[in-house]
């Protein structure tokens, strides 16, 4: 407030000191002050602009949401919209998937990431700021103990068409062995099921970036005589790496990154 004041005394003093003739239209007038702020329009653009550089994966490695974006990110993952763009992913890959001509050996494979692509971790990002606060692992791990994740519906539904084509549906998730019987628990609980694989975590692979582990999974897949046909996954190192899809389906998720 005080470079306020000194600019009011500034302007009031030149006004004082200038010799021009009186204006009418200069004094009395209205002060309008225009505070260097960004207008939230503004702010939902910037936003908007950010989430599209997420999906994109047009962004280097990022641990939180900006600070800016956090209403934003709110809005967007308890709203509508969420909602409307993960049922575009999973109708258009239905659609592909329904193009797609079976071998006769049943190895055509769709592989699915597990978490924010089958289960929604929402109700945990709830209590921690939709991707504000940088990811704790104990605490998700205590979440992911209650196996209480609900389902992506879109996801089930895809799910559910793919396995009736005849695809055989690989779950290949980053979360560890030791959590398997919870997983398996959870995914039964939200309406999965029937699944040919689920791939975790093992001793060998911890440490490894995700996109290195499940790019070594979909080598294994591959050399056992499976093809890939479809992948759906709500991170960019679910989908690329080597032996990638024929067709890869990304799910938004504006809340976190993994490399
Ligand atoms: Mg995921």
């Amino acid at each position: 407030m005080n470079s306020l004041r000194i600019f009011l005394l500034f302007a009031l003093f030149s006004i004082s000191l200038s010799h021009e003739p009186f204006n009418s239209h200069l004094l009395p007038r209205p002060l309008i002050l225009e505070y260097p702020q960004e207008s939230s329009e503004e702010i939902q653009l910037e936003c908007t602009s950010w989430r599209f550089g997420v999906e994109a994966n047009n962004l280097g490695p990022w641990k939180t949401i900006p600070v800016a974006c956090a209403e934003y990110v709110k809005d967007y993952m308890t709203g509508r919209a969420y909602e409307i763009d993960l049922e575009r992913v999973a109708n258009e890959a239905a659609i592909y998937a329904r193009t797609v001509e079976l071998s006769a050996d049943g190895n055509d494979v769709w592989v699915f990431d597990v978490d924010e692509t089958l289960l929604s971790n929402l109700p945990y990002y709830a209590e921690h700021g939709y991707g504000l606060e940088v990811f704790d692992e104990m605490e998700f791990a205590k979440w992911v103990e209650k196996a209480t994740a609900p389902a992506i519906g879109s996801s089930l539904k895809l799910y559910e068409v793919v396995q009736s084509l005849g695809f055989k549906t690989f779950l290949l998730t980053g979360r560890s062995e030791n959590q398997r019987s919870v997983t398996v628990e959870n995914l039964i609980n939200a309406g999965f099921q029937n699944w040919d694989k689920l791939i975790l975590r093992g001793s060998n692979d911890h440490g490894k970036q995700a996109t290195v582990y499940k790019s070594e999974k979909r080598s294994e897949m591959v050399k056992e005589g499976y093809r890939i046909v479809g992948n759906s996954g709500d991170q960019w190192s679910d989908l690329l790496g080597s032996e990638m899809s024929l067709r890869s389906f990304k799910l938004p998720n504006p809340m976190y990154y993994i490399p």
